[in-house]
């Protein structure tokens, strides 16, 4: 049975807020001391010391920090906050994998505060957070939910990094912290909840790049979140253009959000292979700086029903990739209410897997996980709006019957 904990009170008002240090890298906590006049000698040990608490012990108030002096306290308290993302709602699916709702502080009057969704996966060996890069995604493709939501904005790479702080906090990820009593986390020597970062939630992360790469350098800096950027994965839907650039400038693992072996039908699945068609997506991929036998790129492919799951497009797959070190995702459609296709059979993706894995591919058909909660990116979102719209309705009726 899942279980949602929480619905949100009204968006904060900007005007109130204060700047949260939060997820700051250390050229802006160093501009944030400077402004308080702390003196120029101080300012990068002031830096660690300020690091060392949010990132590595997870601080979520200044007068917990408690090698710095009582009266600078006082002082980054006055002028700052530590301040995460509201939790709007979080939902626990029967099998451990949990699901957040966060509402952003808004950026102006305008601005009712960005939601975006995150999503954790526990496994035995390892706990898998999915974060947002954008608020929605202008790409359209047309299996996914997500696409249906209007583009907002991309998020800033504070806004990103705050997601894993959420996730921490929320697992007794930090030390000091108590583990949560419901759910699976992993466990073993050295794990922590959260293992490992896939860029898989909302929006695309090469759409904004800067801020994904700055967000990466904060979550794989050794001093503080500490997550190596072979376990931070950025999954594209095919910006090949920028696909050298991310190898190049910051060096996380790639995925490519494959789906289709033929332009013409990836055309219909994912528009953006108009523009960057399979040939050119590829031909990137060979290229991805630091691509090894023993840095993979990853190939999702979802299974649609009568759509993209025949043996030859199996076989077909297997040839496109030949020359790629490559592993090969397949993930079972995850249906949403109103979607224009359904999963393939389960005899139909194991036929498919077969022959990926009889080419060398480990492909195991990724189980699907947080079903009763809808763990599909964009659908928590959804939900939501329509329990809030509901609830409006519910008060409208109200007021109309007075
Ligand atoms: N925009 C990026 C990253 C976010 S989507 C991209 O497209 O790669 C992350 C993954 O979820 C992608 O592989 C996407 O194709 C897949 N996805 C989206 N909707 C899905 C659904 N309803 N069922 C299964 N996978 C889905
Ligand atoms: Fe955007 Fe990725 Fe969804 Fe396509 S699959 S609409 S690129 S989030």
């Amino acid at each position: 049975m899942p279980l949602a904990l929480t619905l949100a009170r009204p968006p904060p008002s900007p005007a109130s807020s204060k700047l949260s240090l939060a997820g700051l890298n250390r050229l802006e906590l160093g501009a944030a001391l400077r402004a308080l006049d702390i003196p120029e000698r101080d300012i990068r040990m002031r830096v660690a010391q300020l690091w060392h608490w949010i990132y590595f012990r997870g601080a979520r108030d200044f007068h917990a920090m408690l090698n710095i002096s009582k009266p600078l306290r006082s002082r980054l308290s006055e002028a700052f906050t530590l301040a995460l993302p509201e939790l709007v709602a979080e939902q626990v699916s029967s099998d451990g994998t949990r699901k957040w709702l966060l509402r952003f502080r808004p950026v102006d009057a305008h601005d009712k505060g960005a939601e975006i969704e995150c999503v954790y996966i526990p496994e035995s060996d390892r706990g898998t957070l999915c974060v947002s890069s954008q608020v929605g995604c202008t790409l359209n493709c047309s299996f996914c939910h997500t696409g249906t939501q209007r583009l907002a904005r991309n998020l800033t790479a504070p806004e990103i990094i705050a997601q894993l702080l959420v996730a921490r906090q929320r697992l007794g990820d930090f030390p000091g912290l108590d583990k949560p009593v419901a759910g699976l986390v992993p466990s073993g020597e050295g794990v922590r909840a959260v293992s490992n970062i896939v860029f898989m939630g909302m929006g695309e992360p090469l759409y904004n790049l800067d801020n994904v790469m700055a967000a990466v350098e904060t979550m794989a800096d050794g001093d503080g979140l500490s997550l190596s950027k072979r376990r931070i994965t950025v999954s594209t839907s095919g910006v090949a253009p920028q696909i050298e650039r991310l190898g190049a400038e910051c060096g996380p693992m790639l995925a490519i959000s494959l789906h289709a072996v033929r332009d013409d039908l990836r055309n219909k699945l994912v528009p953006l292979n108009k523009k960057y068609p399979i040939g050119e997506l590829l031909a990137a991929c060979r290229d991805y700086p630091g691509v090894s036998n023993a840095r993979r790129i990853t190939f999702e492919y979802v299974m649609l029903k009568g759509v993209n799951d025949t043996p030859a497009e199996a076989r077909q797959l297997v040839r496109l990739l030949k020359g790629i070190p490559a592993k090969i995702n397949l993930i079972p459609f995850n249906p949403w209410p109103g979607a224009p296709y359904e999963c393939s059979d389960w005899e139909t993706m194991e036929r498919f897997s077969e022959i990926v894995f009889n080419a060398g591919y480990a492909s195991p058909v990724r189980t699907p996980r947080g079903r009763d909660i809808l763990a599909a990116c964009g659908q928590l979102k959804s939900e939501t709006e329509r329990l809030r719209a509901g609830a409006k309705m519910a008060t409208e009726r109200s007021c109309l019957l007075k």
